[in-house]
């Protein structure tokens, strides 16, 4: 008799740091200079030159050329990326044009116009600040959606701008296609205002310290900020976000900020408030022995859990053996947990990323039964006005135009005096290419309509 085989055959792989110097503009990059975060800031890549630079003649002018016609037109990010992450695409040898585009991290990292839908790059419901997080903070920064949590984002700028930035209204520089909101407050009044609103509201218990990255606060602005949360008596779960513990972990390896950590994982320890890290990796290839050494110093100065909070997208991780590849790397091999997917938010030009959610639900499917359960992420849908929805949690779905349908069982900090809030039905969108040719036909008729209606 033969055997059928399994959907997904679970294979380890140890984590391998990529040899730099296959990269004409790195030859002569030392391991100390690999290994600073000073150098890995330094030599970011913020432009098209200066990818040049690295890349030197392995990729052709056509990719440059793609490159600048998407900066110039469609990017809602600036472009930063540092040597770390660059480092990770097409890990195993000297990248080639083809093998560059193909490249799942260079997908979202470096997008380029090509990769773009011409038919539909945005979806007519597509909004800068798709979540409302602007419409709801209580405080410059400080969004409070869900009635025991709040998301503070302290700063505006990260060590690396992902091309499908959820943030993409507030959080690094003015693109051409796109002018950043601005936060007004010094620093110092942003992080008062945070504390008066918590001491203020012994309801929220639950603090998500965001960006933004973290990493990029001087570390004792960061430490002073968070040693005052500890101070709140009703705060008892603090959450770092910080994708640079990924794409920039020689920062979290750096003396003064791994003693911070460890005075601050003590007050937490001696205070009972869960402090945690949650970072966002999106590939397997991402994950080397610099991240999870960086992951382990965390936990071994006491922070509780390393998380992470990848983004579900097309052509990047949008398959269960991409995804379980993934999940297994995190959880053997980085000291991660895979906690959470999100679908790819309704913002402006992301429509070649975002998935259906049809097709996240059978994602989540078919990762089911592989990892351990405890290890085993959600994908979720972050429905507007809503939140966080598990994909399984739909309450109606119209197939053929691509038009989900979710509720809610709390009210958001705008809603306190509305009273239909919990019987409303909130609407979330399909990409409108992946729907069959009736739907597509019907967008193709309504879409401009639809988009007179859109609230700006
Ligand atoms: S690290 Fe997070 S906040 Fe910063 S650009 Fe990427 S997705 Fe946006």
């Amino acid at each position: 008799m033969t055997h059928a085989e399994q959907p997904y055959e679970y294979r380890r792989r140890e984590l391998v740091e990529p040899d730099w110097t296959r990269f004409p503009g790195w030859r002569d990059a030392t391991r100390e200079q690999w290994e600073s975060a000073q150098w890995q800031r330094v030599n970011c890549v913020k432009n098209v030159k200066q990818l040049r630079a690295v890349l030197g003649d392995l990729v052709d002018e056509r990719f440059f050329a793609d490159l600048t016609a998407d900066q110039d037109r469609l990017a809602t990010m600036s472009m930063l990326v540092p040597p770390q992450m660059i480092n990770t695409m097409v890990p195993d040898t000297e990248p080639t044009t083809d093998t560059f585009y193909a490249d799942p991290i260079r997908r979202y990292m470096i997008p380029v116009a090509s990769d773009r839908r011409a038919d539909w790059p945005s979806h007519p419901y597509a909004t800068r600040d798709s979540l409302h997080e602007h419409d709801m903070w209580v405080a410059e920064g400080l969004t409070h959606r869900y009635p025991t949590k709040v998301l503070a984002e302290l700063l505006s700028t990260c060590p690396q701008y992902c091309g499908h930035c959820t943030r993409m209204d507030l959080v690094g520089n003015s693109t051409p296609a796109i002018e950043k909101l601005k936060l007004t407050l010094k620093p110092v009044d942003r992080f008062e205002a945070h504390i008066d609103y918590l001491r203020g509201h012994p309801e929220v218990r639950d603090v998500v310290v965001s960006g933004g990255d973290v990493a990029n606060v001087p570390w004792k602005n960061l430490e002073a900020y968070l040693m005052r949360l500890l101070g709140i008596e009703t705060i008892r779960d603090i959450r770092l976000a910080t994708k640079a513990l990924m794409g920039l972990p020689q920062h979290w390896l750096q003396p003064d900020v791994v003693e911070g950590m460890e005075r601050l994982a003590r007050t937490a320890a001696r205070r009972g408030v869960n402090l945690a890290i949650h970072t966002h990796v999106n590939h397997a290839n991402s994950l080397t022995p610099l991240v999870a050494k960086a992951v382990h110093t965390a936990l071994d100065v006491g922070v509780r859990d390393v998380r992470n909070q990848g983004v579900l997208m097309r052509g990047v991780n949008a398959t269960s053996p991409d995804l379980l590849d993934l999940c297994f790397a995190l959880q053997g091999e980085t000291g991660i947990l895979p906690y959470y997917f999100y679908m790819c938010d309704m913002i402006p030009n992301a429509e070649h990323w975002r998935v259906a959610v049809g097709q996240a639900q059978r994602l989540q499917h078919d990762i089911m039964g592989y990892l351990p359960g405890y290890a085993t992420p959600r994908i979720v849908c972050d429905v507007p006005f809503v939140g966080k929805r598990w994909v399984h949690m739909v309450t109606e779905y119209d197939r053929e135009l691509g038009i989900s349908y979710w509720t809610k069982n709390y009210r958001t900090s705008i809603e306190a005096t509305d009273t239909e809030a919990l019987d409303r039905r909130y609407a979330y969108y399909d990409p409108i290419d992946t729907l069959s040719d009736a739907g597509q036909r019907w967008w193709a008729r309504h879409g401009a309509a639809e988009l007179a209606s859109v609230p700006a």
